[in-house]
């Protein structure tokens, strides 16, 4: 059996981790593809600044399902890397706990084989009149370069950065902030530099760019100018009232469906049960950095219920969301999803901690209510709905990734490729369609792929918010399994 597993991030690692453990595993073979750089470690654990931390303890993230403690005992275990505060851990070091694990198999095992370059085309191969498939990876655009499968799996991770206001190429616009630590190699100290995003990627940004750079204050700018929320003191919980069962039950009454005030309502149940006052801290931000932060540090331990609801409600959103009509999906993205969203992969305390520190020294200063960007006379020109316009030397682009097909540009080749040859297709509210259940991707000309499967941010559309390491663990073993028991 010859297997591709394209990307070698947290999913495509996992993929390769689980096989391995297969009986069959000797008669596999194996070919990972990936750029030297990120082999092994994708693009959010690459190698980087250590202050860019884990947004969750590391007791808690491991690629172990029924070890959550894995990576934190092999970062006990080595000597390489040394912390003094373990609870929260360099993002880099997750890396290369993952990275250990492709090595060790790797070097184990002659059907694996590493193959350090990216993937520029897969096509399929199918004769006129048959329905069997087999699959072609490509490392350039030569035919040449071109390997048969049997299997493929998709694990390209994110889709590249937005490029809101159209600045992509001119000079001083830093499209990408990864990794952080090369944002400001082409940097004169005398720049005056502006962040535009306010999501987890800024705080990354902020976090590098403020230790390092001496023209100080930076702004940091977005339509909103609302920065993530903290993590309070999350509990275990488990669910008592949104269950597979309890929406099975709606969906025979529902013409097959889950309406969404019903599903809201029983959010609302398990809320109710752990005193949570949802009201309050779904309306608590005032539009202060300083003062929202200081709220949520505040009120961990509200906050930290409501959150663990929210994660629990991502671990599970794949049913959940499947469960609901086309309408009541995009009811979802309009008023909750935000909710979600703001609550979600919060910051750690130190990092919130952190920047109120910067705020208060006037190393940074927030702003909401960005409309536009120009680029003239080599300048940055902000324009506010809200005070007058800023001039920026510099802009680092931190609005985050694209998540519709129809956005993307060449940075994307791989995925415009796949979609030009129709072997995926476009899901209407994000990614790419994929059976929900399996993760097999389903090609507008050949239906559904038995054995192609797709997982991560390209499937946001049906993997809505499920985009956690543990949650990418959970869905490649899961496909693994399946796979393997057929
Ligand atoms: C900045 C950032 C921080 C995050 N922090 C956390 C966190 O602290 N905790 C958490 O649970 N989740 C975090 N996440 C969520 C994170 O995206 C997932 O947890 C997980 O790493 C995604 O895994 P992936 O395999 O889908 O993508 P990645 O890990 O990015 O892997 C995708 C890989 O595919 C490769 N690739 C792309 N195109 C090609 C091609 N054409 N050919 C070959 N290879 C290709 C890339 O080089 C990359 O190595 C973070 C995400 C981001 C963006």
């Amino acid at each position: 059996m010859r297997i591709a597993i394209i990307g070698m991030g947290t999913a495509g690692v996992t993929v390769l981790k689980e096989l391995s453990k297969s009986r069959r595993f000797q008669d596999m073979q194996i070919d990972a593809y990936d750029n030297p750089i990120n082999m092994g470690q994708g693009v959010p654990f690459q190698n980087d600044s250590d202050q860019l931390l884990i947004n969750l303890p590391a007791e808690q993230m491991s690629l172990n399902l029924d070890n959550k403690r894995e990576f934190f005992d092999w970062c006990q275990a080595q000597s390489k890397f040394k912390f003094s505060n373990p609870e929260y851990l360099p993002r880099f070091v997750f890396g290369h706990y993952m990275k250990a694990f492709v090595d060790k198999i790797n070097n184990a095992n002659a059907n694996v084989t590493l193959i350090k370059e990216e993937v520029a085309e897969v096509f399929i191969e199918s004769n006129i009149g048959e329905t069997d498939v087999l699959y072609h990876v490509c490392t350039s655009n030569d035919m040449e370069h071109c390997k048969t499968y049997d299997i493929v799996f998709l694990t390209v991770g994110t889709l590249s950065y937005h490029d809101p206001y159209q600045l992509k190429g001119k000079p001083g616009y830093i499209h990408t902030p990864y990794p952080t630590y090369h944002t400001l190699d082409n940097v004169k100290d005398t720049d005056n530099i502006a962040i535009i995003g306010t999501g987890l990627a800024s705080l990354d940004v902020i976090r590098y760019v403020t230790e390092h750079h001496i023209n100080l204050p930076i702004t940091v700018a977005s339509r909103k100018g609302e920065l993530p929320s903290v993590r309070g003191e999350m509990p275990e919980i488990t669910f008592q009232y949104l269950t597979p069962k309890k929406f099975n039950e709606l969906k025979a009454e529902n013409f097959g469906n889950v309406p969404l005030d019903d599903a809201m309502a029983l959010f609302l149940k398990e809320c109710a049960i752990y005193e949570i006052p949802v009201e309050t801290l779904v309306h608590r931000k005032v539009g202060n950095p300083v003062e929202d932060l200081k709220y949520d540090l505040e009120h961990a331990e509200d906050l930290g219920k409501f959150q663990s609801i929210l994660e629990l409600i991502k671990e599970n959103l794949n049913w959940i969301w499947n469960s609901f009509n086309r309408n009541d999906q995009k009811r979802f993205l309009e008023q909750y999803q935000p909710i979600l969203k703001a609550n979600s992969n919060p910051m750690p305390p130190r990092t919130a901690k952190l920047l109120i520190e910067h705020i208060e020294n006037e190393q940074i200063r927030i702003y909401d209510g960005l409309e536009n960007i120009e680029y003239n006379n080599h300048q940055f020109k902000l324009t506010y709905a809200n005070h007058g316009d800023d001039y920026f030397d510099i802009v680092i682009n931190a609005t985050g990734s694209k998540t519709q097909l129809k956005d993307l540009d060449s940075d994307d080749q791989l995925v415009i490729n796949l979609e030009n040859r129709q072997v995926i297709q476009a899901h209407p509210l994000g990614g790419i369609q994929i059976v929900a259940e399996t993760n097999q991707v389903i090609s507008p000309r050949y239906g559904t792929l038995q054995n192609m499967f797709a997982l991560g941010q390209l499937t946001n559309g049906i993997n809505q918010s499920r985009n956690g390491v543990t949650m990418i663990v959970r869905q490649a073993t899961g496909i693994i399994h399946r796979l393997l028991e057929n």
